[in-house]
């Protein structure tokens, strides 16, 4: 829990709030992707006259990410920047998503970082960039090692293939 109600009291007074926040996810959530338990919060927030709560800051979470092309597992942590509005708790809202405060001001920080995560969770997941993969054909690494198919595979992609065949047929 986190208590914006100073915040409130002193409209445009920056505070800060970093802290771990614990979270726990159901393991299909990110599968086969998984998600530390402990995420690192740091944010500055304040209130406007309107009794809106303006938040910016980052979180930072271990990760153990699964390689889209490769499917080779790699640890890294989940980096990114956030800004978001925090309003008052409306009295019948069903969809609770964490942005929102009670009454006494408090807000469930660990439902807003849960939520954080999941909007900035990365939808393709390479080891690194220039990830080659697998092949297709006998399924080895191709970031260890070379095989066969592709040398082949790029012989019959070749754009100047045909034109090389005639030359070379003549
Ligand atoms: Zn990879
Ligand atoms: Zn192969």
């Amino acid at each position: 829990m986190l208590s914006v109600q100073k915040a409130l009291e002193s409209p445009l007074k920056e505070f800060a709030f970093n802290s771990s926040v614990k979270t726990s996810f159901d393991e299909n959530t990110f599968k086969p992707n998984s998600v530390d338990e402990v995420a690192i919060l740091s944010m500055n927030f304040h209130s406007d006259f309107d009794g809106v709560v303006h938040v910016k800051g980052f979180v930072d979470v271990p990760c153990r990410f699964v390689c889209d092309r490769c499917a080779g597992s790699f640890q890294k942590n989940l980096y990114f920047d956030f800004e978001e509005e925090i309003c008052k708790k409306s009295q019948n809202s069903e969809d609770d998503d964490g942005f929102a405060y009670d009454d006494n001001g408090n807000v469930d920080i660990e439902e807003i970082v849960k939520n954080l995560i999941i909007t900035n969770f990365p939808t393709k997941i390479l080891c690194r960039p220039d990830c080659k993969g697998l092949c297709q054909t006998c399924g080895i690494n191709l970031n260890d090692e070379e095989c066969e198919h592709q040398k082949k595979k790029i012989g019959e992609n070749n754009p100047f293939a045909d034109l090389l065949n005639k030359l070379g047929g003549k």
